[in-house]
């Protein structure tokens, strides 16, 4: 048997014992506090991990490099977006804390896609990260049942057959003893800095790797990929010459995140405004002329999709402009960051690439962009909970599974954490499934379809996203998560008196029905002079939005006289309205492609057809993919449930003229 052999039956041995809880009789350089919950990293899935599990009254540990870097936010100074926004209502609606975090540190809010429907808009803030990290950090640091400390993990305390994790081993060796152990270690497994030539070992700029613990996780099987991004170099506000750039202000009247919150903490005209610029040939040039230069760029490892480097973008469409948003880091902060332009050429080639910038031409860099690579976990690995199938008691969430953005580690870092909490505790676990909210279909299509490139939320990723909206996260998922006790009262009572408030009023708007020439009459607007019957609630919910609550209850005030809700429950209702006919259609959709999943695609078909009206991404996966059923299909990554929808009617239409055809 060799030295390291025995070390490792050594080891075993004593996790073996430890398993049994005889700690006392042998190892003495074990930490005598056990714990119920152990969280390994202090980024967006740690911090929602450890206080959900605290919340649920777990004795929980968090174990982080440094407390100073919990909650930093590594690349963009955002928060939400289209998709990435309901993702955090949704964790807001568990009472985790990224929503009222940002509530109290944003410094640019915007709605965006406005030009939608509501189902889709995406809440997104500018945040200031000083401010971002100092609220977290006050609340996290007096979380009741949570400690903290600083250190980096090395390894993990296993059963002796390895099929349970009871604790993880620090850099000094100390041994702690946890229950359940959920790891969230970002970008820092191996991670790897690149910037022109250069290549260093860290997994953030200022931190060092994980080493031991993603040989740990190899040891153990785990099936890993290797993965890229990157951010861009940081620009010196004051040498800008915004005049000559496009003005982007905030909405007028900020919305806020949280289910708990009326306002934000910012007056809507102290908010600040981001600009925007465009990149040309010049740009275009320095890429290209440096490519010899720039190992990131060269590597063969998938980088983000949906937030290219320049490079990619460069390199992929060469005859465009970019657009680059100039992006204020804080209220206070002389540094603006240009969302768009991730780059790793050598630092002085990026000062040269920024001056090619419309207003730029003065430009001063005050940090240069780098590129990160990175061990990650297939997640087909994991459970529904985030539990790894191998090692019981083990949990990963956040950019350790594959993802990308804070919104979708927050979002997997309270489900790990909820169910490391709840198989301590003997609670049932909590599942979320693809019906019910994003956070489902994240999870779903991270623990069955895996994934090649770092995952990013879309709206067009949920099949239910007429139902699956931003307004109606807490009634979807509050009462669900007080179930499984990461809720508080305050939450769960505010839920309630809402749902109830929503309901009264929509049985009222319902149980008044008029003719359309009647409505007409009535709100003294043009309708069409149809003489079929509708509900106040069908009026209300009009396509063209321009029916309001006020509007019925000024018509009607003897009837609807009642229906005294605050602003922003009249609007909940509008949107509640608007949607019902098409939850109803979502569903007959569902069910329409569930009852033809075996119908087979013909190998001949033409996915360029402009029947299917599908996306370059689309046509570009269902060609490599080359699926036989739909079925098959639908279990492609990228491919919409609308664009199934749309391929199976034109099989079925195409199948059809065939076989009259052969009549
Ligand atoms: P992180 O926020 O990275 O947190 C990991 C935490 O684990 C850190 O606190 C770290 O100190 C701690 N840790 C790591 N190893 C150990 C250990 N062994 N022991 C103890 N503690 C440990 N997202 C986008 O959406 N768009 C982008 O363009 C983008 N670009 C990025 C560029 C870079 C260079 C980086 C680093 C990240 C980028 N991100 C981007 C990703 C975004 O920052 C992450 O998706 C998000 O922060 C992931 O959250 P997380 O909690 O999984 O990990």
């Amino acid at each position: 048997m060799s030295i390291s052999q025995l070390k490792n039956s050594m080891f075993n041995f004593k996790c073996n014992q430890l398993y049994k809880c005889s700690i006392r009789t042998f190892v003495s350089d074990i930490c005598r506090e056990k714990f119920d919950v152990i969280v390994i990293g202090g980024g967006h899935a740690g911090t929602e991990a450890c206080a959900a599990a605290a919340r649920m009254g777990a004795k929980t540990l968090l174990v982080t490099h440094k407390k100073s870097t919990v909650g930093e936010m590594s690349c963009n100074p955002s928060f939400g977006g289209i998709g990435k926004g309901h993702l955090m209502r949704e964790v807001d609606a568990l009472d985790g804390l990224c929503c009222r975090i940002c509530d109290i540190s944003g410094i640019h809010y915007k709605i965006l896609n406005r030009r939608k429907g509501p189902a889709v808009w995406g809440l997104r803030a500018q945040i200031d990260r000083g401010l971002y990290k100092k609220h977290l950090q006050a609340e996290l640091f007096s979380t009741e049942n949570l400690h903290v400390t600083e250190s980096p993990v090395e390894d993990l305390i296993l059963s002796e057959d390895s099929l349970k994790c009871c604790g993880v081993v620090l850099k000094d060796g100390t041994k702690i003893i946890g229950k359940s152990v959920v790891i969230t270690t970002g970008t820092f497994l191996k991670g790897q800095i690149n910037i022109g030539i250069e290549k260093k070992p860290a997994g953030r700029i200022g931190d060092e790797p994980s080493i031991g613990l993603a040989n740990t996780l190899e040891r153990l099987g785990f099936r890993m990929g290797r993965l890229r991004t990157g951010t861009p170099p940081r620009i010196v506000k004051s040498t800008i010459d915004f005049t000559k750039c496009t003005l982007h202000n905030a909405d007028d009247q900020p919305e806020p995140f949280s289910f708990m919150n009326n306002s934000v903490w910012i007056k809507p005209e102290d908010q600040l405004p981001c600009h925007i610029t465009l990149t040309g040939d010049k740009v275009a040039k320095i890429v290209r002329d440096n490519l010899h230069c720039n190992t990131h760029v060269t590597e063969e490892v998938t980088g983000p999709r949906y937030c290219p480097s320049i490079e990619s973008k460069i390199l992929k469409f060469s005859s465009l402009n970019h657009q680059i948003w100039l992006e204020p880091e804080g209220l206070d902060s002389p540094l603006i960051y240009p969302s768009g332009l991730s780059c790793t050429l050598p630092a002085e080639r990026q000062a040269e690439l920024i001056r090619c910038l419309i207003g730029l031409e003065n430009a001063e860099m005050a940090q240069p962009g780098y590129g990160v690579t990175y061990d990650f976990i297939d997640p087909r690995e994991l459970t529904y909970q985030l539990e790894t199938r191998r090692v019981a008691g083990l949990f990963l969430a956040g950019q350790i599974n594959g993802t990308t953005g804070y919104e979708e580690a927050a979002a997997q870092g309270i489900v790990a954490g909820v169910n490391a909490a709840a198989k301590v505790l003997n609670k049932p676990p909590l599942i979320i499934n693809r019906t019910e909210g994003y956070i489902g279909v994240l999870i779903d299509d991270l623990t069955t379809q895996g994934t090649s490139e770092p995952y990013r939320m879309f709206t067009s990723r949920a099949e239910f996203r007429v139902s699956l909206r931003p307004d109606n996260a807490d009634q979807r998922l509050t009462e669900k998560g007080y179930a499984s006790g990461c809720v508080s009262n305050e939450r769960f009572d505010k839920m309630r008196s809402v749902k109830k408030q929503l309901q009264n009023a929509e049985d009222l708007l319902k149980s008044v029905e008029k003719t359309v020439i009647q409505w007409q009459r009535l709100l003294k607007i043009k309708l069409s002079k149809s003489h079929s019957s509708k509900t106040a609630f069908d009026m209300l919910g009009r396509s063209d939005r321009t029916i309001t609550v006020e509007a019925l209850r000024n018509c009607l005030p003897d009837v609807f006289g009642e229906l005294q809700m605050d602003p922003v429950l009249n609007n909940r209702l509008q949107i509640q309205a608007h949607y019902s006919y098409a939850v109803q259609q979502q569903m007959n959709d569902v069910i329409e492609v569930r009852k033809n999943e075996e119908m087979v695609i013909p190998p001949t078909i033409d996915y360029a057809s402009c029947y299917l009206n599908l996306s370059f991404e689309e046509r570009e996966q269902l060609m490599i993919a080359q699926p036989q059923t739909i079925a098959a299909a639908s279990r492609i990554p990228g491919v919409t449930p609308s664009a199934i929808l749309r391929l199976l009617r034109y099989v079925k239409l195409t199948s059809d003229v065939q076989s009259v055809q052969h009549m």
